[in-house]
């Protein structure tokens, strides 16, 4: 008896330790789910499948395309799925995450931001021991680190910020109270990706969604490029699932930056297509202005200014206008600041602002006119010098391009691209088409300026026959017309043989640099190895100057005893400062103004002191003293 009821006892108890057991898991999972409530639209990927909807309209095409204009991309391996993938689920170290509506309820990492201003937030457990508080320290900023590696941009901060963030007014006052002509044109915004971070990609949606009138914005297009990431597989699916007036494409190829927007062109319905990168961020009323312009005039191509997200604090900084974009002779895009054109005319700040290039940030095109000036160039692969091609050919052939200073949208610029080349030379590839295409004989100075693209022109003959059938039949200019009409300012180099080349000096056997990294103000020049790579290219044209760089924007001038760059336009009234002339027989570089030798000094030892460089002394014979051109692609050109 003593027995049984000691049996019934101990039943109860594990009975009582079960119920006990349940209540606490009753507790958890009710505070985890109305945690995940509040959370519904913070960043991040669904943890839980949404609930599927009954047969989902369009959701997902997936592309498996026969086109063979989109088959390009087919000889590139795809690239492995990252083990890094499992970061993008790694719950945050303190717990909940700060949800989209409390905005400043997380930290920013700021650049060289110290030891203390990492942690974001404070510790869930106030008691958190210090020890702990380093290591979970420690943690993050390896997540931070792996972050950086994977996307070039700092994820882990973006993961805390709002996916519906509101930015600083960045607008000109004149450009808020604009009245828009009523019949808009209808908006496709396409947005190509490949293995976008999930809150870039998200907030860039969204952002769309939260700016952009439901009237004009036919629809948002997200095509896949694709990705290896497990967050932008059936996550993404069925996360776009919810969001009305979003699409989904997947293509089974890689397309690269061209290709994939050409393809979703060619499932877009908006009379307009608007290309956006997947890392942007929309300032209100960006849309309207842009679409006024194409509504006035179908053959305009026009950009927002373009903002700048900060790669490592996420920070919205505003772009200084007016601003146009522009390339160089090594067919590299960049944005110019033009601030003497605002002074000029205090009307600029609201009047768009014709631009010989524009970015691939954001452009926004006419879909008719985008197919009937032949899409992107289908022959150039994953990323690279596309938006320089478009331009030269919306251009040439018959349209224009602009930048509209009241349409505003930032764009996230990486510290680092995060594709992984399977071949170093492609965006040399890419390169080679436009030159081949568009530059007729100009393109003797893009190969002299990027020698490895003129190397691999000797051995490979690009496929460019159905570009140059298009060409003719739109009937488009030529690149003369374009560097005479678009871009006057553009320096046109004379590249004369034996006064064009690398300058090399005969008594340190190195040649006269000027790194890349140290822009276009100018400063010291250098002595340092030869690249050969076009790197160290310059021009002494008719007038005596030295033009250097990419752009030939930058002459040899003079600062006490040292030969600096500086800007051609800021001296050229001053007779003889930037005139040199070369004495062909001694090797001579001579200074005009002052009658003196450019001399190269080879910096000794490890002193710490830089004692090299490119100095001006009274003119010996010495050949630290003797120069000559070193031209690297023969004079015919390529
Ligand atoms: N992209 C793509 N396929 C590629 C490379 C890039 O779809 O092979 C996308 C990328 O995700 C981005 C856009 O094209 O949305 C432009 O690329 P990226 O932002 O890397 O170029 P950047 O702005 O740095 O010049
Ligand atoms: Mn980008």
């Amino acid at each position: 008896m003593r027995r049984r009821s000691a049996v019934r006892r101990k039943m109860l108890c594990l009975w009582l330790l079960l119920i006990g057991f349940a209540l606490v898991a009753l507790a958890l999972s009710d505070l985890f789910n109305r945690d995940s409530d509040r959370n519904r639209h913070k960043p991040g990927p669904p943890r839980q499948p949404l609930q599927r909807i009954a047969s989902p309209p369009d959701l997902e095409v997936i592309v498996d395309s026969h086109d063979p204009a989109l088959e390009l991309g087919a000889d590139l391996t795809p690239l492995k799925s990252l083990q890094e993938d499992q970061l993008l689920f790694v719950p945050s170290i303190h717990g909940t995450k700060s949800s989209p509506q409390k905005k400043r309820s997380y930290k920013m990492l700021l650049p060289g931001a110290s030891k203390d201003t990492t942690v974001r937030g404070p510790p869930t457990h106030g008691e958190m021991g210090k020890a702990v508080r380093l290591h979970l320290e420690g943690l993050e900023r390896d997540m931070e680190l792996r972050a950086l590696q994977q996307y070039g941009f700092n994820e882990v901060v973006s993961e805390r910020i709002s996916l519906h963030r509101r930015l600083p007014e960045a607008r000109h006052p004149e450009c808020l109270g604009e009245q828009h002509i009523e019949s808009l044109p209808s908006a496709s915004v396409v947005i190509c990706f490949n293995d976008e971070a999930w809150s870039t990609l998200l907030r860039t949606v969204h952002s769309v969604l939260d700016t952009a009138p439901k009237q004009y914005l036919q629809e948002v297009l997200l095509v896949d490029d694709l990705s290896q990431q497990g967050h932008l597989k059936t996550g993404l699916s069925e996360y776009v699932s919810h969001l009305d007036g979003v699409r989904l494409i997947r293509s089974t190829k890689r397309l690269g930056v061209g290709g994939c927007r050409t393809l979703g062109a060619t499932r877009a319905v908006g009379e307009v297509l608007v290309f956006m990168d997947s890392h942007c961020e929309c300032q209100k009323g960006w849309l309207e202005p842009l679409l006024e312009r194409i509504a006035q005039d179908r053959t305009r191509v026009v950009s927002p200014i373009m903002d700048v997200i900060d790669w490592q604090s996420f920070r919205y900084n505003a772009t200084q206008w007016p601003i146009r974009g522009v390339f160089d002779w090594r067919l590299d895009f960049f944005w110019e600041s033009n601030p003497e054109l605002q002074d000029k005319d205090p009307e600029m700040a609201v009047q768009p602002l014709q631009s010989p290039a524009l970015g691939g940030g954001v452009v926004a095109i006419d879909r008719h006119f985008f197919q009937s000036v032949g899409a992107y160039d289908p022959g150039m692969v994953l990323w690279g010098a596309e938006q320089i091609e478009l331009s030269i050919r919306v251009w040439s052939c018959g349209g224009s391009m602009e930048v509209v200073p009241c349409s505003r949208v930032g764009h996230l610029i990486r510290r680092h691209l995060p594709y992984r080349f399977p071949d170093q030379d492609l965006l040399q590839r890419n390169k080679i088409r436009i030159a081949e295409t568009w530059m007729d004989t100009y393109k003797k100075i893009y190969y002299r300026r990027d020698t490895l693209a003129h190397f691999i022109r000797q051995s490979e003959n690009p496929n460019i026959t159905e570009r140059l059938r298009l060409k003719r039949s739109l009937g488009c200019r030529n690149f003369h017309w374009f560097l005479t009409t678009v871009y006057p300012q553009l320096y046109i180099p004379q590249d004369k043989t034996a006064l064009s080349g690398e300058l090399y000096s005969v008594g340190t056997g190195r040649c006269a640099d000027y790194p890349q990294g140290r822009g276009l103000q100018g400063g010291a020049m250098d002595v340092a190895p030869c690249t050969g790579t076009g790197s160290q290219h310059c021009d002494l044209n008719s007038e005596g100057e030295v033009r250097w760089g990419p752009t030939g924007t930058l002459c040899l001038d003079t600062e006490g005893e040292r030969a600096v760059l500086s800007p051609c336009a800021s001296h050229r009234l001053t007779p003889g400062r930037l005139q040199w002339k070369f004495i062909k027989l001694s090797g001579q570089l001579v200074h005009q103004l002052s009658q003196l030798c450019l001399e190269a000094v080879k910096e000794e030892g490890d002193n710490k002191r830089s004692t090299g460089g490119l100095f001006l002394r009274q003119c010996t014979h010495h050949p630290r003293q003797q120069w000559h051109f070193e031209q690297l692609v023969a004079p015919k050109g390529a």
